[in-house]
């Protein structure tokens, strides 16, 4: 247990109206009476408020106002106090340095937090989870995070840990009564849980395809010939007039990248150069980068237009590409010319493509922003489309993600450990092992390679 007393800045390094330094530790009102002209705040009631000066001996410093948290209500647990001053980071580093003068030290990154863990206020999951919600761009991932931070993960797995934990203490007390040839943990009640726990944790391994979605956005690859219209797209969908738009083939070099919310998730459009075999060195590399971001897209727009293609291309193409994991939109672009989904063109597509390779044909006129909204719809329902109905939580964790797999692994194995009547001492050691792996997820089980991966990643002040 670390019985410093920590400093830092809370809110964000730069000028704003107000700023906040946070104060946590045994010695927080201790010291910051040291340097505060007002109220005696190891007297002051518990989450209350109070006017004074901060000050460097007999320089005041700013005007500030000190919140009082006693523990162990507060957010660490340990006595602290929130000092809200004018937003300068010139008074910040002033209103620090006599802090530190007095006894407190910098905080490190994420070291609030920790505290908040080490001390049991929150598990590991809660405290991943408040960088998540710090992290949020948008609707979607807000709400992930903040179902984590008040539990909905920790919650799920306490339940299927209590469940496997009753009958790894029978199986356990078996071991002590060796000799006794008895069966404490009825086999099975014991598989019918197994049974259940592998369809929980299942569902919750599958709810990773959408958490992933909404937190970290979808990748979006726009492929097509040069000239197919790909940077013409770009801006239909951003409405604005970021790629350049020219009429020379192969200008889009490198590739390029924007990000687009759409009804609360993050699509991030990857312009490409067109994919061609060429002789041109820098038009090469940007054929090569077309590959490697097709390669990690989750979704694939191929634009074509009926006067620069023939159906075989774009039938190859797909062949070249598709993968089970790969959602690919073909657009027929330019159709204000004179193009409709009622062509020959179309219809050899749909009928070859579309039953094989799940693809979705949509006619659009990227100039006139025709189909732009059929595109976008198409968009949202991939990812509502990632949706499970099964389960409530939704994992947006890869660290959980894997610890899941770990424990769906170790329950499958118990299973067959069960169903072939397998020493009591081997059916315990999977147990344990399941035990463990879901014991991961809150924290329970851990090492400080783990906690300090985690916790380096957040700001100091959090
Ligand atoms: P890229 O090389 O695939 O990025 O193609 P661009 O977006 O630069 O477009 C190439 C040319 O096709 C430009 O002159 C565009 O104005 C034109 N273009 C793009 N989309 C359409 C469309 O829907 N209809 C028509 N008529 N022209 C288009």
């Amino acid at each position: 247990m670390n019985h410093d007393t920590i400093c830092a800045l809370a809110t964000a390094n730069g000028v704003g109206a107000l700023g906040i330094i946070r104060v946590s530790g045994n010695k927080a009102f201790e010291i910051v009476n040291r340097c505060f002209e007002g109220k005696n705040l190891s007297k002051a009631e518990s989450h209350t408020v109070h006017y004074g000066f901060i000050k460097d001996g007999d320089e005041q410093i700013d005007e500030v106002m000190v919140s009082v948290f006693k523990a162990p209500r507060t957010f660490t647990t340990e006595n602290s106090v929130e000092i809200s001053f004018h937003g300068s980071p010139h008074i910040a580093k002033k209103i620090l340095e006599v802090l530190i003068k007095n006894g407190a030290r910098m905080a490190k990154a994420g070291e609030f937090t920790m505290r908040a863990f080490m001390n049991g206020r929150i598990d590991l999951s809660q405290a991943e989870a408040i960088a998540d919600v710090i992290a949020s761009e948008n609707e979607a991932s807000r709400k992930v995070a903040l179902n984590q931070l008040k539990g909905g993960i920790s919650n799920e797995i306490s339940e299927l840990r209590g469940d496997l934990l009753n009958f790894t203490s029978l199986v356990e007390l078996e071991l002590d009564f060796a000799e006794e040839d008895v069966e404490f943990a009825d086999r099975t009640a014991m598989k019918m849980l197994l049974d259940s726990l592998e369809t929980k944790l299942s569902a919750l391994i599958d709810s990773f395809q959408y958490g992933n979605a909404i937190k970290n956005g979808v990748d979006v690859a726009i492929i097509g010939k040069p000239n197919a219209g790909k940077s013409t797209l770009l801006n239909a969908l951003l409405k604005e007039e970021r790629a350049i738009v020219s009429d020379i083939a192969g200008t889009t070099r490198d590739t390029i990248e924007e990000i687009l919310h759409i009804k609360g998730t993050a699509f991030r459009f990857i312009d490409t150069a067109g994919i061609r075999e060429t002789t041109d060195e820098i038009e090469a590399i940007g054929v090569q980068k077309a590959k490697e971001k097709i390669a990690t897209a989750k979704i694939l727009l191929y634009l074509y237009d009926e006067f620069d293609s023939r159906p075989q291309e774009v039938i190859d193409f797909v062949k070249e590409f598709y993968r089970e994991d790969l959602k690919i939109i073909l657009l027929h672009n330019k159709i204000d010319i004179n193009g409709s989904l009622e062509n020959e063109f179309d219809q050899q597509l749909a009928e070859t493509l579309v039953p094989v390779y799940t693809t979705t044909l949509l006619p659009i006129s990227a100039k006139d922003q025709t189909g732009i909204e059929a595109l976008k719809t198409e968009l949202i329902h991939y990812v509502e489309n990632l949706k499970q109905d099964e389960s409530n939580v939704i994992i947006t964790n890869q660290r959980h993600y894997e610890a899941l797999q770990k424990s769906l692994e170790s329950v499958t194995r118990v299973k067959s450990a069960i169903s072939q009547s397998f020493h009591t001492e081997l059916l315990a050691y999977e147990l344990r092992y399941a035990l463990e792996h879901l014991g991961e997820i809150s924290g329970e089980f851990t090492n400080d390679e783990v906690l300090g991966n985690i916790f380096s990643k957040f700001c100091i002040g959090k």
